[in-house]
């Protein structure tokens, strides 16, 4: 392989699209090796063919606020690779959104979604729409005329969208009922994400933090350390970083620090219950604030303006909320503050050169397609009950997550041992889900 090559073909087709171009660098870096042990991958251009999405819809979204004005939005849908199974991921609703982020997004499901060991296919897709200050009503109406065009390009056997940033669960509720009235098909995994009672699975809102917790307790326990007295630091206080702060204090952790786009709330104590319901207020508010958190909480939280989660003192560091939110500056304070660990739980939450930093310290590196692999694996669970018109317990749902992290771990440690003993985790989860899609296209053949 020529990665160098492969690259500045790429980058002439796609120019200026920095994060797509990223996140492919990163794994045919990390891949290189291993692949050229494998000529018939060579021989079949699976590089050069994975890179490249199945195909791409761009569409158009009219709908009309509440002051009777009309809007229009970009929506896209990224179908990036089908070799392991009809498409899967989630749909980003952010003002940032643009066909760059959705590919590079869409490229990192492939991997991660192989990394679950189900049958899934990689996508993404969603809108340049900010929810940010919408009322309850135009999001409603903005996720119906969404749905309105994209319902013919998806199905459970052909592609189920699910959440991401800027969709939860209210935002999946309004997708899935336009897409149930146009489609006249129900109780099916077109959509993943859906609330228990109609066809949700119960643990999927907690699946993405409490599996990335399962996946950081092991690379603790690795080091033959625990979780237990560790103080962590998220950024957001979306779903993912809900999940995760509950499994990680569950589990003896202090979670001491949140962030948001406003700056960061130092915890004093670390989170509780109260904290964890809150979070929730603040997501459906729609007022992206983390203030919010020392407002409610006064004498325990301290808001401090322009800062960032890595400004506070902790063990385990834990970007849940953008790519590229922990750059390299970050990582060198992180590191001149003790930081043990370090695992992305937002995709690509931490910037190349902070990667290396961090890496070049010896520290432990958990890289996003693989922690963050369990909100995809229980959609993939959702989809199996809603197949078999079952539903499983809280407590079979949370085994099977359990176990999936715990594979997922073992690949990662398995692929990424290097000579010294130590683990590249970034580069055990590149080769280990790539392996998988790789011998699933040359079986499949050229298609
Ligand atoms: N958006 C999540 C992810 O990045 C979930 C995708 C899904 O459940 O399909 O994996």
């Amino acid at each position: 392989m020529k990665v160098n090559e492969i690259m500045a073909n790429l980058e002439a087709k796609h120019p200026g699209e920095a994060e797509y171009l990223q996140a492919v660098r990163e794994v045919l870096e990390t891949i290189e090796e291993e692949y050229n042990k494998h000529p018939e991958f060579e021989a079949a251009k699976i590089v050069e063919r994975i890179v490249e999405p199945d195909r791409i819809f761009t569409f158009r979204v009219t709908w009309v606020d509440d002051k009777g004005e009309i809007q229009t939005n970009l929506g896209y849908r990224v179908q990036f690779n089908a070799a392991l199974g009809a498409y899967k991921g989630g749909l980003r609703f952010h003002k940032a959104v643009n066909v760059s982020m959705l590919k590079f997004l869409g490229f990192e499901q492939i991997f991660k979604n192989s990394l679950t060991n189900l049958p899934l296919g990689g996508a993404k897709g969603g809108a340049d729409f900010d929810p940010t200050g919408k009322s309850d009503a135009e999001i409603m109406r903005f996720c119906q005329a969404f749905m309105y065009e994209l319902w013919r390009n998806i199905g459970p056997d052909q592609d189920s969208p699910a959440g991401d940033v800027g969709v939860g669960g209210r935002e999946i509720g309004y997708l899935y009922g336009m897409y149930k009235k146009l489609a006249r098909e129900h109780s099916t995994g077109a959509l993943t994400g859906k609330s228990y009672g109609w066809g949700g699975s119960l643990m999927r809102p907690e699946a993405t933090g409490f599996g990335a917790i399962y996946y950081v307790d092991r690379m603790v326990k690795q080091k033959g350390d625990t979780l237990k007295g560790k103080k962590i630091a998220l950024s957001g206080f979306g779903n993912v970083a809900w999940g995760a702060a509950q499994k990680a204090t569950e589990l003896g952790a202090q979670v001491v620090a949140i962030s948001g786009p406003d700056g960061v709330c130092e915890i004093k104590g670390g989170m509780d219950k109260a904290m964890f319901d809150y979070m929730l207020v603040m997501r459906a508010n729609n007022h992206n604030k983390v203030e919010e958190m020392a407002q409610q909480f006064p004498d325990r939280a301290v808001f401090t303006p322009g800062k960032k989660a890595w400004s506070v003192k902790c063990d385990i560091a834990c970007p849940s909320a953008f790519q590229n939110e922990l750059n390299e500056d970050d990582a060198k304070m992180l590191l001149a503050n003790g930081v043990k660990y370090v695992a992305e739980i937002s995709n690509m939450g931490c910037q190349p050169a902070a990667i290396a930093a961090i890496q070049k310290a010896g520290v432990p590196f958990g890289p996003g397609k693989a922690v963050n692999a369990g909100g995809v694996a229980t959609s993939g669970l959702e989809i199996c009950q809603n197949a078999g018109h079952i539903n499983w317990t809280a407590e079979e749902v949370d085994k099977k997550l359990f176990k999936i992290m715990n594979d997922i771990y073992d690949l990662c440690a398995e692929y990424g041992k290097q000579a010294d003993g130590s683990i590249n985790y970034v580069k055990g989860a590149n080769i280990a889900g790539f392996m998988r899609v790789a011998k699933a296209m040359l079986a499949q053949g050229t298609i």
